[in-house]
C-alpha cells in the first residue's frame, strides 16, 4: 500500500527500531511508548485492521501470534503483559494496517475502556 505509514516502515521509507522479523512478521518500538515495553507487531501483508480478518488470511494472524510469546521473552516480560488491537473510529485506531501493541514491563491499569 502506497501511503500505508506501516507498509513504508516495512519498505525500510521511514526508520524504525526493529524488535523482530520473520517471513511474515515485523515487530518494532512504538514511537511514542505508554509502557515500558511497548512494541508494535504487524504482517508484513497489508490489512487495514482486525476487521478484514477471514479464515484465507487467518494464517498471518497466527504467524503474529506465534511471534508474540518470542518477543514477550526477548523483551525480559516474564510476569506477563498485554496485547491490544484496536479497529477503526470507536477502537481509536490511528495507523491503517492490522498492528498488534505488545505492553509491559509494569503493573498494567486493569481498565480498558
Ligand atoms: P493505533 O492508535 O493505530 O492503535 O496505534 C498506532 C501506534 O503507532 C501508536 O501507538 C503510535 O505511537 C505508533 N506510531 C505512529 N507513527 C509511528 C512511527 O512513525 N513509528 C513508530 N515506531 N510508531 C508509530
Ligand atoms: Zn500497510
Amino acid at each position: 500500500m502506497e501511503n500505508c505509514l506501516f507498509c513504508k516502515i516495512l519498505r525500510g521509507e521511514i526508520p524504525s527500531s526493529r524488535v523482530y522479523e520473520d517471513e511474515n512478521v515485523y515487530a518494532f518500538r512504538d514511537i511514542n511508548p505508554q509502557a515500558p515495553v511497548h512494541v508494535l507487531i504487524i504482517p508484513k501483508a497489508h490489512l487495514t485492521s482486525a476487521d478484514e480478518i477471514v479464515a484465507d488470511n487467518a494464517a498471518l494472524v497466527a504467524a503474529v501470534f506465534t511471534a508474540i510469546p518470542k518477543i514477550a521473552a526477548a523483551e525480559g516480560l516474564t510476569n506477563g503483559y498485554r496485547v491490544i488491537t484496536n479497529v477503526g473510529e470507536d477502537g481509536a485506531q490511528s495507523v491503517k494496517h492490522l498492528h498488534f501493541h505488545l505492553l509491559g514491563g509494569k503493573k498494567l491499569p486493569e481498565s480498558m475502556a
